[in-house]
C-alpha cells in the first residue's frame, strides 16, 4: 500500500516545526548520539538538525497528510479531468454554434424572411389558394 505522506515528502520534502509550547516541543524532538532530531509533521519521521519553521503552534503549517493527501490527489485529478473534458466539449460545440449562425444569417438575409420582407412574405403566403379556399370553390353549385 502507498503510503501518500511519504510519497509526498520524498517529492517535496519534510515539514519540520518547533512550537513555543515547551510540552508540544518536547513531543516533537528528542536527543540522539548525533544531535537534536524533529519529527515530520507530515510523514513522522524524525531529522537530524534545526526544524524549518518555529513559532506558536497556532502559527504551525497546515500539513495534510495520509488520507487528507489521496483526497487532495484525487480531487486535483478530478479537476484535470473536468477542464479537460470542457475543452472537448468546446472543441465539438464551436462547429455547431458557428454552422447555426450561419443558418439563422442565411435564413435572416432571405429576401422573403427579412424584417422588411416580412409582412410581404406573409401576403405571398396566404394569397396563394388554400385548401379550404378551393374546397369552397369546389363545392359552389352553378346557378
Ligand atoms: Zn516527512
Amino acid at each position: 500500500m502507498l503510503d501518500w505522506s511519504l510519497r509526498h515528502c520524498s517529492r517535496h520534502g519534510h515539514v519540520t516545526y518547533r512550537p513555543d509550547e515547551t510540552d508540544l516541543a518536547r513531543g516533537l524532538s528528542s536527543t540522539t548520539d548525533l544531535g537534536d532530531v524533529w519529527r515530520c509533521l507530515r510523514c513522522g519521521d524524525f531529522l537530524l538538525g534545526e526544524p524549518v519553521g518555529s513559532g506558536p503552534a497556532a502559527a504551525a503549517p497546515d500539513v495534510p497528510r495520509g488520507h487528507a493527501l489521496r483526497d487532495r490527489l484525487i480531487i486535483r485529478s478530478l479537476a484535470v479531468e473536468r477542464a479537460a473534458r470542457a475543452v472537448m466539449l468546446f472543441i465539438g460545440a464551436y462547429p455547431v454554434w458557428r454552422l447555426k449562425s450561419n443558418q439563422t444569417r442565411s435564413w435572416a438575409s432571405s429576401p422573403t424572411r427579412s424584417a422588411r420582407g416580412g409582412y410581404e412574405a406573409f401576403k405571398a403566403e396566404h394569397a396563394s389558394e388554400s385548401l379550404l379556399t378551393v374546397t369552397r370553390s369546389a363545392t359552389v353549385e352553378p346557378s
